[in-house]
């Protein structure tokens, strides 16, 4: 045995356990392993989670909120001043920005993610270029995927789909667009199902994300994804129409996506910050319902999307931290919430990404992290940041919070 975990509170179990790993992958769980290890780890009783999945963050427009701060604050500020920024990216500025984003990333337990990465007449292949090589210089404690992601619509750019299947060929492994920028959404859509189709890969959409009185694209998506028999390889971000439905339509509609195998991530940073502008009182969430998606077996999960920019100006890309917004904004207050909640971070966002074997269960990937938790309650309620990280079975990060109480003396 190469790795042994003692004495670890586990989700959904009473008591202590062991949780031994062979290579990289968890070859025993049990209340005490007799296996001698190479390496042991001593939990003292914390919590021990799968590690976190982070399925759908922007590395290339991280971390440029200090390069325009917010003057007005709205949405067309932010697509503007955006717009104007891209124009000023170099390969070792998104690679300085994007590292920085994933260092803190890893060291707050995050062992998968999927980046989109810009493809439009402003970027080119710029961000493909800088963000392709950091997928193996963070293979150590990364699963880093790259969705090809045509942020400003495709029928209307005479020549972008020849670069999208450029950027495919460069390290791609998703593709991916937002086809509500473009004015051939229904085109924009069956375009990205070929070059799925061409590539044999799965789909990433930014779909239904304003809350406007335009009709759902989702149908779209749902008749390609069955069309092509591109079931369970479709990932659809934002959908925050969804949270306008009332409970009949929304029924449907979940009915639909499962039987349809596609999955569901709810951004709740942005879509709180960037949804029902125009309301003026009584104002809405805008935050895909994932928990009642669920109820009708959709996978679902949350990300984080952006991390501080114009769209976003929040954010340090921890993903238990955006567990605790979605259960507070949803409403998830009971222990089976508060599970489905840590799922929707982990093993449930690892699906939504096509990640196989991922979870605290024997012959999985040994991606884990401790974290100074008594129950997954209380992980989800106070996101602790004392955590170690265990990627691909080995130790990569021990963070612990030093506290010195200066206290005024008695006299
Ligand atoms: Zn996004």
């Amino acid at each position: 045995m190469d790795l042994k975990i003692t004495q670890a509170q586990l989700p959904g179990c009473s008591g202590y356990w062991d949780v031994g790993i062979i290579g990289d992958r968890i070859a025993e769980i049990s209340p005490s392993i007799s296996a001698t290890a190479v390496q042991t780890l001593d939990a003292q009783g914390q919590f021990l989670i799968p590690g976190l999945v982070d399925g759908h963050i922007h590395l290339d427009k991280a971390l440029i909120l200090d390069r325009f701060p917010a003057v007005d604050g709205t949405f067309a500020e932010a697509l503007q001043e955006t717009l104007n920024l891209k124009q000023s990216f170099t390969i070792a500025d998104i690679q300085q920005r994007a590292r920085r984003v994933i260092e803190r990333a890893i060291a707050f337990g995050v062992t998968a993610m999927r980046s989109h990465v810009e493809v439009d007449p402003i970027m080119g292949l710029k961000s493909v270029e800088a963000l392709q090589p950091l997928k193996h210089e963070y293979a150590w404690g990364l699963t880093l995927q790259l969705a090809i992601f045509a942020q400003e619509g495709i029928t209307n750019h005479p020549g972008l789909e020849t670069e999208l299947r450029q950027a495919m060929r460069m390290g791609g492994d998703v593709i991916g667009s937002a086809p509500y920028t473009d004015p051939n959404p229904k085109r924009n859509i069956e375009l990205v199902f070929d070059i799925a189709q061409e590539f044999d890969c799965p789909v990433d959409f930014h779909l239904d994300f304003l809350d406007n009185d335009e009709p759902l694209l989702l149908p779209l998506v749902i008749e390609e994804t069955l069309k092509r028999g591109w079931q369970g390889r479709v990932c659809l971000g934002h959908m925050t129409k969804l949270a306008a439905l009332n409970p009949k339509e929304l029924a449907a509609i979940a009915q639909d996506l499962q039987a349809a195998g596609i999955a569901i991530l709810a951004l709740p940073i942005t879509d709180l910050y960037m949804m029902a502008r125009k309301d003026t009182h009584n104002q809405r969430r805008g935050v895909a319902p994932v928990h009642t998606l669920a109820q009708y077996g959709v996978t679902v999960g949350l990300a984080t999307n952006n991390v501080q920019n114009l769209f976003t100006p929040f954010g340090d890309g921890d993903v238990l931290k955006v567990c605790t917004v979605l259960a507070q904004v949803l409403q998830m207050g009971t222990a089976t919430s508060h599970q489905l909640c840590l799922d929707m971070a982990t093993t449930h966002a690892a699906q939504c990404i096509g990640i196989k074997d991922y979870g605290l269960n024997v012959g999985n990937i040994a991606d884990l992290v401790l974290l100074n938790a008594e129950s997954v309650s209380d992980v989800i309620g106070t996101a602790p940041s004392d955590r170690t990280v265990i990627k691909h079975g080995k130790v990569i990060v021990q963070s612990k919070t030093e506290r010195h109480w200066l206290k005024p003396s008695a006299s």
